[in-house]
């Protein structure tokens, strides 16, 4: 299964030398996910080619324009190319009805139905499930109520290994070995032992998002071992104090975060516009956490199983 993060904006407050607003899209395999949705965004996604038919759920950390200016902007494009038949947000208090206030006073009725759902920036939250993922929210520390967000795959089954099939396997033979379970005789003796006949599955990847957020080692808990972290790096350490004024964090500080938390591999964003150049964010923050990489628009991040045996 797909499993790919598509930088759409790396800005943080003003957009820069023609850096824009913070937002980001999943593929994960046939699901698209929007993760913010600052101004500009649309033509991002335009010009990336995300096909936004296929767009369901879009995910808005907090009510800080940087971060939801460019939604009502998508919403009413996809009101009028009649692309989808429901959408789902994910977001603060509050941004129900700003978008309601705006599609008032336009007299615009979607014809899509539009399904709000209340974030709470007070403990890890269970906001979306299928078969395949979840997702869920966690608090952040900024300024105003923020999450950050948790896409995790679920664990997959056992993996049959079809040298090893026996004849009389029945389909129920081979849907509990994919549970774990061994094959039982009759008399409830263990006939086909289940380590025989499987292997490990590939382990279940996840991706951790971390929006607008001062440096606070209580987000550790929420993301241990991600495989991909994005983190907030608005500032260097120069201007640590800077940061921790404005709820934001350094790129060292994003890197200690990842450090701490184990994770694979970060990306850093939501550059301040007085980081014409990048990389001075860039060795910063490798300084602490050799495997990071800028937040470069355009550029999609693949989540790698980490065992290459599959
Ligand atoms: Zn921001
Ligand atoms: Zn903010």
């Amino acid at each position: 299964m797909s499993f790919s993060v598509k930088i759409l904006g790396s800005s943080g407050a003003a957009p820069a030398y023609d850096r824009h607003h913070s937002s980001q899209w999943l593929e994960i395999g046939k699901k698209r996910f929007l993760v913010d949705c600052g101004e500009g965004t649309q033509m991002q996604l335009q010009r990336y080619l995300c096909r936004t038919g296929k767009l369901k759920r879009i995910f808005i950390s907090h009510l800080h324009g940087d971060h939801y200016f460019g939604l009502i902007g998508l919403i009413s494009s996809m009101h009028l190319f009649r692309q989808i038949d429901e959408l789902h947000i994910y977001g603060p208090k509050g941004l129900d009805d700003i978008i309601k206030i705006q599609l008032k006073y336009s007299d615009t009725f979607l014809n899509f139905k539009l399904i709000f759902h209340e974030t709470h920036p007070d403990g890890l939250e269970l906001l979306y499930e299928d078969s395949e993922l979840s997702v869920y929210s966690f608090p952040l520390q900024h300024r105003v109520p923020c999450t950050g967000f948790l896409f995790r795959e679920k664990p997959r089954p056992r993996k049959i290994i079809k040298e090893r099939i026996q004849p009389d396997f029945s389909l129920l033979n081979l849907a509990e070995l994919k549970q774990g379970k061994d094959i039982l005789d009759e008399s409830g003796k263990i006939k086909y032992r289940n380590e025989d006949y499987t292997k490990d599955p590939m382990p279940p990847r996840s991706y951790a998002y971390c929006s607008d957020t001062k440096y606070s080692p209580e987000i550790v808990e929420y993301i241990h071992g991600v495989d991909l972290l994005y983190h907030e790096a608005t500032f260097t350490n120069e201007f640590e104090d800077r940061a921790l004024e404005t709820f934001h964090s350094t790129a060292a500080q994003a890197a200690l975060t990842a450090k701490m938390a184990g994770a694979k591999k970060l990306i850093i964003g939501h550059f301040s516009a007085r980081n014409k150049e990048l990389d001075p964010l860039l060795q910063e923050a490798r300084l602490v956490f050799p495997d990071t990489e800028l937040a470069v628009e355009g550029e999609t991040f693949e989540l790698p199983f980490s065992t290459v045996d599959f």
